[in-house]
């Protein structure tokens, strides 16, 4: 199946006479017949429904969708991107070890993983990501234990480069963890640039409609965790009678692991219909990203334009510093979000927000409206001028989000802003 095939049709095959859409299976619980039975389920020894904490047909449905999309072994489904990005890490990662991450990523993670990993006794090593090989090889230590990027950072709108971190966390011995929220599989697939896992926040394009929170976690199957730094996957359980995840599950280990591990312990699961939802967004998410794309260049080529416009991110642009990485890696187009920078600093950039008209100014992107946001002052605000800074944040950096409204639309609305400062 191609992509806009797999949207529709990957991970539900209704029978004869069974629901043509996959049907929302509100339940907590599984009926059995035999206690035997249920005791084989909870050792992991067969294979079935329990209890809604660790998964859920109308879930599975959802998660084997988007291991399709990725192309990977298996995918978990959790309640928030926030959740993804913390159960990912958590997977591998115990107090004394540490993790290395590019310092371009979305505010959240870096509270997450400077802030709250740091009180669980973890520690993140940020890493410019253009930095030569031999500058990034110094952050490894004997207890690194993965890399972290996002593969369009959100909101500095950089390109990762994937294949680099991948070939210096792999001569490590450590995998790459790739946020492929803004991307999506529609315009990068991590995977087939040697990245190990990838994660969501479902809450963005694969939603697509701003109805609620999600995220996900993907496994490539690819990483070889026997190779003595993840004793977690590799020894004893004592909490499942000493099972082995890489002896049980094979190339499924760590995926494995974090449902029957983590999500049974933490309980970040999402229910039943909030998998129906993100399913529906799923169904159009190869349409819409294409329109996406062609939105956001027309407007991002608008905003070059403008005398009043410092500068604009977009890595479509031949002018982006990221142009000839976004060819690579991004083939298809860039997704709907750009960025750009008023002239006038802060206080222009105030003005041009509170001016728009269709644009909303709200706390969220990659939604189907189109949003704006200020990150200086909202999703970033946690952010020391430094950290702003070092994420490709200037202070009067504008996020700007395309929807799918016609893109004249969009562009009179610009315009009429842009007049008003
Ligand atoms: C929004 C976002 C997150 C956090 O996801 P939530 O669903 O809001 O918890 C993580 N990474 C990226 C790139 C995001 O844009």
């Amino acid at each position: 199946m191609r992509e806009e095939t797999k949207c529709l049709h990957a991970g539900y095959t209704p029978k004869n006479g069974e629901p043509r859409v996959v049907p929302i299976c509100q339940s907590t619980t599984y009926l059995y017949e035999s206690t035997d039975e249920v005791g084989a389920l909870f050792d992991l020894t067969k294979n079935g429904y329990f209890y809604s904490r660790i998964a859920n047909p109308t879930v599975c449905a959802v998660e084997d969708k988007i291991a399709a999309l990725e192309g990977g072994v298996g995918a978990l489904c959790t309640t928030s991107g926030q959740a993804a990005n913390l159960l990912a890490v958590l997977n591998i990662c115990s107090a004394g070890d540490s993790i290395i991450s590019a310092p371009t990523i979305y505010g959240g993670t870096i509270n997450l993983f400077a802030v709250t990993l740091k009180r669980l006794g973890i520690e993140c090593i940020f890493v410019d990501p253009e930095a030569s090989e031999e500058e990034i090889q110094k952050a490894f230590k004997p207890n690194t234990r993965l890399v972290f990027g996002e593969t369009i950072a959100n909101p500095a709108i950089c390109v990762f480069d994937i294949e680099k971190f991948a070939s210096i966390a792999h001569k490590n011995g450590v995998p790459l963890i790739i946020d492929n929220t803004f991307a999506t599989p529609i315009l990068c697939r991590p995977f087939e640039f040697g990245a190990d896992i990838v994660t969501h926040s479902t809450t963005k394009y694969m939603d697509g409609h701003a109805v609620q929170v999600g995220g996900v976690i993907v496994d490539s199957g690819n990483f070889d965790w026997t190779n003595g730094k993840y004793p977690e996957l590799c020894e004893p359980d004592e909490s499942y009678h000493g099972l082995r995840y890489v002896e049980a599950f094979g190339n499924a280990a760590y995926i494995t692991k974090a449902r029957v591990q983590l999500m049974r312990d933490f309980g970040v699961y999402p229910g039943a219909t909030a998998a129906f939802y993100l399913n529906l967004g799923l169904e159009t998410l190869a349409v819409r990203m294409e329109r996406y794309c062609e939105n956001a260049e027309k407007v991002a080529r608008h905003f070059a334009a403008s005398d009043k416009v410092e500068s604009v991110s977009y890595p479509s642009l031949e002018t982006d510093p990221y142009h000839e990485r976004a060819k690579k890696y991004l083939p298809k187009g860039c997704s709907g979000v750009l960025s750009f920078t008023i002239k006038g600093g802060r206080e222009k950039a105030a003005k041009f927000m509170d001016s728009l008209k269709l644009a909303s100014n709200e706390v969220h992107v990659a939604d189907i409206r189109t949003c704006v946001l200020h990150p200086a002052s909202a999703t970033h605000r946690q952010l020391t001028d430094e950290q702003l800074i070092a994420a490709g944040i200037n202070p009067g950096l504008i996020r700007f989000s395309v929807g799918l409204e016609n893109v004249d639309d969009i562009i009179e609305d610009i315009d009429q802003a842009l007049a008003n400062i």
